[in-house]
């Protein structure tokens, strides 16, 4: 099972994302995640993307792509995978459609979490508060919003012409939205 996540910040698409891959035992590819990691390590990545990360602006494409054309070539995602954040630009779903077809490996389902835009920016400023993430300040948050309906949600229409879209209400308690995502992967 090969599955994206898309959704605004906010939507609760990280801890859908873990319930969804523990249920089908795949691995949960979050660029995010594995951004903040290169940071961490103080890598020339992490040096490239701290200073688009702590403008709230995408990380160039060709760096996601280059990051994406290992992962999925690594032999640990063989029962499948979770790109979560992923893509995020309709010239990163291109690069995608060329990485799968050079693994012959393919998608199973799109999965698009919906929510309205200003309970989305609520729920960041909370998260903001507890996580500690350079990125969930009001200002950055209103900024990735903004990144988000310009850049990434015409991938809605890209997936829904490739037949591959679920668009899921992403408003709700925990358990209820993951039942509604396994019912419409099911
Ligand atoms: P996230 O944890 O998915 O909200 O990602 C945090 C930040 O990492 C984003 O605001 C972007 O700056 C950067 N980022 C993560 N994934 C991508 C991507 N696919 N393309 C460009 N930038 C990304």
């Amino acid at each position: 099972m090969n599955l994206i996540f898309l959704g605004p910040p906010g939507v609760g698409k990280g801890t859908q994302a873990k319930l969804i891959c523990d249920y089908f035992d795949i691995i949960h590819l979050s660029t995010g995640d594995m951004l903040r990691t290169e940071i961490n390590n103080e890598s020339d990545i992490g040096k490239t993307a701290k200073s688009f990360i702590d403008q709230g602006a995408l990380v160039p494409d060709e760096v996601l792509l280059d990051i994406i054309d290992s992962r999925l070539s690594d032999s640990n995602i063989q029962n499948g995978y979770l790109l979560d954040g992923f893509p995020r630009t309709i010239p990163q779903a291109e690069g995608l459609n060329d990485i799968l077809k050079n693994n012959s490996q393919k998608l199973d389902a799109v999965v698009s979490l919906t929510a309205n835009e200003n309970e989305l920016i609520e729920r960041l400023i909370k998260r903001g508060r507890d996580s500690g993430r350079s990125d969930d300040t009001p200002e950055i948050i209103k900024q990735r919003q903004e990144v988000y309906w310009k850049q990434t949600s015409p991938l809605v229409n890209f997936y829904n012409d490739e037949k591959l879209l679920k668009e899921i209400d992403g408003i709700g308690e925990i358990n209820e939205i993951k039942n509604r995502i396994l019912e419409a992967l099911n």
